[in-house]
């Protein structure tokens, strides 16, 4: 299985590689179907340690990258118009993960105008991350995710931490392994990255932060010839999911609506008004994060209803 080895630390940069865009040069070239294992650093490029917690690292005055992804990978055969189908078969991360207060971040940025740069550091193992409250430790089971997943947009350059229809930080819990993610194909070879690992994540990330973790991510990347969509998708065993990244966070949710209520229509051929009346009774909507640039929000159906109607 091909390997993509992060790049040293010293060789990273702000514009090379914490971006998606058509002219970020490639750093490996696959064939569709094929896995690979990608590794990644955390979305502070591991600089954030106990012996060096965000606010000394504020302090000094260093300047860190913001959200660093692997990547770009050329698959070959895909072109604009096409669907990448990336299959995230296995995340391993490391031992210990931060959760960052970043000042002016967050949900409550408005009210915590005063906050501290606060960072905590979690263990994470046999599957739980052990996580500091009041000097005691509160289990939360591990729960692996992708934060920032992305193909290059068409012809703009845009930084990772801003999701959108190419994907990037969309920081949404069901970016998981045993799902499949759909991305729109904007240029050829779709230069896909991916980067952010959370070991858990609640719905929201209202801090701003999930417990993030240094990692190796595998997918088996494939292509959907000539079949356009207009933003990310995801599939689990039993759910269908479309999201969408937008502010205010209303429009969030009517994009993954109008999405989702399209794809009962193309996929499934139901007619329009069923699919949008179907989806009020028997959909979801749920805010994966709103504390990014852009907001993100998944709508979602059970597959098992709409198999009824195939
Ligand atoms: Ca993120
Ligand atoms: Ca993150």
């Amino acid at each position: 299985m091909k390997r993509i080895a992060k790049k040293p630390a010293e060789k990273m940069t702000q514009q090379g590689d914490c971006v998606f865009g058509p002219n970020v040069k490639p750093v490996a070239s696959v064939s569709p179907g094929e896995t690979v294992e990608i590794e990644t650093y955390d979305c502070f490029m591991d600089s954030v340690r106990p012996e060096r917690d965000w606010k000394s690292l504020l302090e000094s005055g260093e300047e860190i990258l913001e959200n660093p992804v692997t990547g770009p990978i050329y698959v070959e055969g895909a072109e604009p118009g096409d669907t990448l189908v990336i299959d995230i078969v296995g995340i391993e991360v490391g031992e210990r993960g931060v959760t960052a207060l970043v000042p002016g971040f967050g949900v409550l940025e408005g009210w915590f105008t005063q906050a501290p740069p606060l960072s905590k550091f979690s263990e994470v193992k046999h599957g739980e991350v052990v996580f500091p409250v009041k000097g005691r430790s509160v289990r939360i089971p591990v729960r692996l995710m992708i934060g920032t997943i992305g193909v290059a947009p068409a012809t703009e350059t845009m930084a990772t931490v801003t999701p959108s229809r190419h994907g990037g930080n969309l920081d949404t819990p069901e970016v998981t392994v045993g799902n499949r993610v759909y991305l729109p194909v904007n240029v050829k070879g779709a230069l896909f990255a991916l980067g952010d690992l959370h070991a858990t994540q609640g719905h929201g990330e209202v801090c701003g932060t999930g417990v993030e973790v240094p990692g190796l991510v595998r997918v088996k990347l494939d292509v959907l010839k000539r079949k356009r969509i207009e933003w990310p998708r995801i599939e689990s065993p039993d759910e269908i999911m479309t999201v969408c990244s937008a502010r205010p966070l209303d429009d969030a949710v009517r994009l993954a609506v109008r999405e989702l209520t399209r794809l009962l229509v193309t996929d499934y051929g139901i007619e329009e008004y069923d699919a949008y009346m179907l989806l009020s009774v028997a959909g979801d909507v749920e805010i994966s994060q709103m504390v990014d640039p852009m907001y993100t929000v998944v709508a979602k159906i059970r597959k098992q209803l709409l198999l009824q109607m195939k």
